[in-house]
């Protein structure tokens, strides 16, 4: 074994000393620079929000103090290029090599692929590795080497490989590189500013990042906890699920060591004959295997942050108004578990899963709100806010999957209250201008008898609003706004076959939504590639290889609206045939290179305050005024 080389283990969202491939091949090969580097210019709009930026400097905090006592010091840079900042110290240590591990979401595929390329060209090795997941994208696929595009299939896949997912044992210690880097203080790096410090404190007494926390996390739930997920996870008050979210997007929980401990649990209930474990452990398993989704769908289909996996929101109506946008913010909508919800997330930055589903699902059916600009609300707001199970979450409620929610689904809020939080007390908690509501009203106070709104003191319009939109007339807007889809999509696909206009690109098949085909089998070839690179897929597009359930209905034409403000990707259409056809590479390079096309727009009110926001808007705003509908 070589032990001579000088490795910079690159941190980026995996921040622990357990199960670390990238950090364990480098201790093994020598000494080692472990750096963190951050360059919020590469981000985007993407640009992590408040909560998630305070959970990440305290997990920073601890990986420093894990590292330097193995010996290694962490060296925190502040870049405008992450590249720039790694040849630097490549040539500060006169370091050999390179190791991270591998990342799926759209931004850092694009990135990750633009450096691994340019110190391949400079000659630097560069080792990458599995650190996410239980197993990569490019090794689960089905009998024919297409990609699959169903939850169920593509778990079942999962959980029938032969190999089971490897993990790695923590180095006892590492031998620091010689040479002297740049390094900046947690405070430089600008993760928190003086005014967000009195609100973050707040964070601190529910939650402590960090790897160590983690494990303890780990442990105490699958002893305590896991027995009882299957019958707990149904309620939404209370801590009723694991809280591994935010350490399993930052890398502080290794996923194959969850899965580990949890498949222990199962065979020793399975050899006790205990029926409830039994169920909870497959419950939670299958939770974790949707995360795996979440970054399968995102490799394979890049472009599911701006467009829908079907395609069939390309002639949605959206109603672009600001004022139910807002009101939907800031949980004033007159419906108490949506209200209840959103003043949860703005408050804590968290919420229950199901609460999640009510709450997008309310926006994009009774608000008919532009579902990317929920999912970058959710992005700018959630502690464990996190690209691909965000893009997975509202493609689910939006109809954007073959086996999510249908798009003419509309849940009612009264209803799911009910069953959900059958006294009331998630609604209380959070919203105390209807804690003195009885049970039986609290889920629907504009039905409640006056007496009794009058005796628990609420006055609604006053004190808590009527609802923002009677269910009644939300139902007729979704269906009004389904036929007019439909009736633009049979418009587009008669001047298509009339060869009058290029539109869509699936607009030959009426009854067949097509999903674009991945083929994993056949590998792109990839200079300098190891048995750990990051894989390749390439895409076919079947014209006929996908049948939805979601049927077409040929109806009018109606002009487009003009209100809308969003970037309407589901209408790019040269764009999308070029997606269709490209890689997972090559389409998001192309994204970025073509950035300002291809983003969507959203509301400066919805976006944390920072600089760079602005200047993605800035971006944004010149796209709008240059010509492009954004709409
Ligand atoms: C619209 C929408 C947006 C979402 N955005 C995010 C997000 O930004 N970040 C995030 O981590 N999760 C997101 N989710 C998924 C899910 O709500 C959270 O992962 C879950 O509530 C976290 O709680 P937990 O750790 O206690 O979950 P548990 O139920 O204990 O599950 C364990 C782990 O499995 C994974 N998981 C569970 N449910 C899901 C799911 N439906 N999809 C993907 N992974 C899942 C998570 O990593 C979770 O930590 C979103 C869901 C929806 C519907």
């Amino acid at each position: 074994m070589d032990t001579d080389g000088k490795t910079i283990v690159w941190f980026r969202r995996d921040l622990r000393i357990d199960d670390n491939p990238a950090l364990a091949a480098a201790a093994r090969d020598g000494s080692v620079l472990p750096v963190f580097i951050w360059c919020p210019q590469e981000e985007g709009q993407f640009y992590p929000g408040r909560v998630s930026r305070w959970w990440l400097k305290q997990s920073l905090i601890h990986l420093q103090q894990s590292l330097e006592s193995l010996g290694a010091k962490l060296i925190l840079i502040k870049a405008r290029s992450t590249l720039k900042a790694l040849l630097e110290c490549i040539s500060a240590v006169g370091a050999t090599k390179i190791a991270y591990n591998h990342l799926y979401d759209p931004v850092s595929l694009v990135r990750d692929h633009t450096i691994k390329q340019k110190l391949g060209e400079l000659g630097i090795s560069v080792q990458s590795y599995n650190g996410d997941l239980l197993y990569e994208p490019w090794e689960i696929y089905d009998n024919e080497g297409h990609a699959f595009t169903t939850f169920d299939a593509y778990w079942t896949r999962c959980l029938s490989m032969q190999k089971e997912p490897d993990s790695h044992l923590p180095p006892w210690r590492l031998v620091p590189v010689e040479g002297i880097v740049d390094n900046c203080s947690i405070d430089d790096l600008g993760l928190e500013n003086e005014m967000e410090k009195a609100s973050n404190a707040l964070l601190g007494r529910g939650w402590s990042p960090g790897w160590s926390n983690a494990d303890k996390a780990l442990s105490a739930f699958v002893e305590e906890n896991l027995i009882d997920y299957s019958k707990e996870r149904a309620t939404v008050a209370g801590n009723t699920t694991s809280l591994f979210s935010p350490y399993l997007h930052f890398g502080e929980m290794s996923v194959r060591r969850v899965f580990q401990c949890v498949r222990m649990k199962q065979l020793l209930w399975a050899k006790e004959g205990n029926c409830v474990g039994q169920e909870s452990v497959s419950l939670f398993l299958r939770a974790i295997g949707f995360r795996e989704y979440s970054r399968y769908i995102c490799f394979n289909y890049p472009f599911t942050h701006e467009r829908s996996l079907l395609s069939n929101l390309k002639y949605f109506p959206w109603k672009a108004d600001q004022a139910h946008f807002k009101a939907w913010r800031q949980g004033r909508t007159g419906y108490p578990l949506v209200d209840a919800g959103m003043r949860e997330l703005w408050a804590t930055g968290w919420m229950h899963n199901r609460i999640r589903v009510i709450v997008s699902g309310f926006f994009v059916k009774f608000l008919l709100l532009p579902w990317q600009w929920g999912m970058k609300y959710f992005w700018d707001t959630l502690l464990d806010s996190d690209l691909e199970t965000d893009i997975l979450g509202w493609q689910y409620i939006s109809g954007s999957l073959p086996d999510g929610h249908e798009l003419e689904r509309l849940d009612s809020p009264q209803v799911q209250g009910f069953k959900f939080d059958p006294e009331g007390e998630y609604v209380r908690q959070w919203l105390p201008e209807l804690a003195r509501m009885p049970s039986e009203w609290i889920h629907h106070p504009w039905d409640a008898p006056p007496s009794v709104l009058r005796s628990a003191g609420v006055e609604l319009g006053l004190n808590y609003p009527v609802p923002i939109v009677d269910i009644d007339l939300a139902r007729e807007r979704l269906t009004e706004a389904l036929l007019i889809m439909r009736e633009r999509e049979a418009v587009a696909r008669a001047e298509k076959s009339d060869g009058t206009d290029e539109v869509g690109d699936n607009s030959d098949c009426i009854d067949n939504l097509v999903i674009p085909k991945v083929v994993l089998k056949e590998k792109a070839p990839c200079s300098a590639a190891s048995s750990h690179d990051q894989q390749v897929p390439s895409m076919q597009n079947f014209k006929n290889g996908f049948s939805s359930r979601k049927r077409l209905l040929p109806l009018e034409e109606e002009q487009h609206q003009r209100n809308m403000q969003i970037s309407n990707s589901e209408g790019e259409t040269s764009k999308i045939d070029d997606d269709l056809c490209s890689t997972a590479v090559s389409s998001s390079a192309k994204k970025q290179a073509t950035c300002s096309m291809t983003s969507f727009s959203v509301p400066q009110s919805c976006s944390v305050s920072s600089d760079l926001k602005q200047q993605s808007h800035v971006e944004i705003d010149a796209e709008t005024s240059s010509g492009k509908q954004v709409g």
